[in-house]
């Protein structure tokens, strides 16, 4: 076959392949039949139940013999199956306007894996059209919540005057860079009037206790407990902090992070770890290792060799050597264990794409480092289910299963509260009442696998 002719079938086939996956991904009535349900209300798990879900909502949740099956609804088998909310990436990425085929492969790499919502945490211009196309079913997805592009105004005015726009252009919430500090609070004043959560890091300058003070929204990577967690008064000399802290982890005092916790519990504050980002970059392991996971046949090869480069520079930072590199990686399980058992809120997040993090994928290492950190697989779960509404301010908007709630489902073979690698691979998924069987997930990873391939 020449050439021409390839490229032309190869053009044909994706065009079928298209069509069938939309089909497939209409809204309209589906009744999950004889499942036994993790409403993820509370630990516990409901035998042979009958979930029914039209127009993108749950209507009905029962025993498999007490609930009426609509006459138009496609049956899913549910025995033997576990059905749960579906996950969110509380802190992830979608790939800017530029280049359609990369957004859309992002899109499906998290709904293959689960992800039924992604907090989008720096904005593009084109998001919020982008996210319109997946609410009419133009484009297979999860559910998007959108940050704004990262604030960067040079001082209050242009700061405020940013703010302004990106509220009218339609995103949720305000992503924190590195604005100035004397922009702070009228950041912090602007926000407030514009009904805006701000959310991800803390600006240079700014202490972890005054974010928690104005109600920053979430924290994202922990950014800044390390420099909380050293006493007021040691002397780092000319020592930057570095990366979350890296180059003052050996000041640290552990028996600060009782008030570090205390305080997050009072302020409300959302944390996002992304436990992994740190972690993959501390690891011994190499990056060419890395580069040979199983998901990383998903990535573009201009990507890989970004994080490998990455890699290479972080392991030459003098903040970032081994020893305070691992003394930071077990610091922030610690933290985490004790914001987690202290109260604090916390959310899932893993930070795709960013240094070996693949969209969709990376949540489940994440979760796994969560796991390590001493959460039990269930409390991991309620981070990325129904905590993840609670964050968002929507408690009753989606992450359990109950009738009103948006219908975001992923269908198990096992029940993931018996081990997290249950939770991979789900045999289904449904986003905002769509469906997708695991045979068009799959096939649409092939496709983008194909493009990649070397
Ligand atoms: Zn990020």
């Amino acid at each position: 076959m020449s050439r021409w002719l390839r490229a032309l079938f190869a053009a044909a086939s994706l065009c079928v392949a298209s069509v069938q996956a939309h089909a497939a991904a209409g809204q309209g009535t589906h009744a999950f039949v004889g499942v036994d349900v993790l409403p993820m209300d509370r630990d516990h798990r409901l035998a042979r139940q009958t979930v029914v879900v039209a127009d993108g909502r749950i209507i009905a949740v029962g025993p498999q013999d007490t609930v009426e099956i609509p006459a138009d609804a496609t049956r899913i088998a549910g025995e033997g199956r576990v059905l749960m909310p579906g996950l969110a990436e509380m802190h992830g990425h979608v790939p800017g306007g530029d280049d359609p085929a990369y957004v859309e492969d992002t899109l499906i790499l998290y709904l293959a894996n689960g992800v039924t919502l992604v907090r989008n945490m720096a904005g593009d211009p084109s998001h919020p059209a982008l996210r319109a196309r997946i609410e009419a079913g133009e484009l297979d997805g999860p559910n998007l919540v959108l940050a704004s592009p990262w604030l960067r105004g040079e001082d209050a005015d242009a700061v405020a005057r940013e703010i302004r726009a990106h509220h009218a252009a339609g995103f949720d919430l305000l992503k924190l860079g590195n604005i100035p500090v004397q922009a702070w609070p009228r950041m912090v004043e602007t926000a407030g009037q514009v009904g805006m959560p701000f959310a991800g890091h803390i600006p240079d300058g700014v202490p972890l206790q005054d974010a928690l003070t104005a109600r920053q929204a979430s924290i994202d990577h922990f950014d800044r407990y390390v420099e909380f967690l050293v006493p007021p008064g040691t002397d780092t000399g000319e020592r930057d902090a570095g990366w979350f802290g890296s180059g003052w982890v050996q000041w640290v005092d552990r028996g600060r992070i009782g008030e570090a916790v205390s305080r997050t519990v009072a302020a409300g504050t959302w944390n996002v770890p992304t436990l992994t980002l740190v972690e993959h970059m501390a690891s011994p392991e190499s990056a060419e290792s890395m580069l040979q996971w199983p998901e990383m046949r998903y990535v573009p090869a201009t990507e890989r060799e970004r994080w490998r480069r990455a890699k290479r520079e972080y392991a030459a930072r003098d903040t970032f050597q081994p020893e305070a590199a691992g003394a930071l990686v077990a610091l922030r399980r610690d933290l985490l264990k004790a914001l987690h058992d202290g109260g604090a809120p916390i959310a899932l997040g893993s930070d795709a794409p960013q240094f070996f993090n693949v969209p969709g994928f990376s949540i489940h290492r994440e979760m796994a480092s969560m796991q390590t950190a001493g959460l039990t697989p269930y409390e991991v779960l309620v981070t990325g289910t129904r905590n993840a509404a609670h964050a968002l301010g929507t408690p009753d908007a989606f992450g359990t299963i109950e009738v009103g709630r948006r219908a975001d489902l992923i269908l198990l073979a096992d029940d993931p509260r018996e081990d997290l690698t249950h939770v991979r691979n789900p045999m289904g998924v449904m986003a905002d009442g769509r469906w997708w069987t695991r045979e068009v997930l799959d096939a649409r990873l092939d496709r983008i696998a194909e493009r990649h391939a070397d």
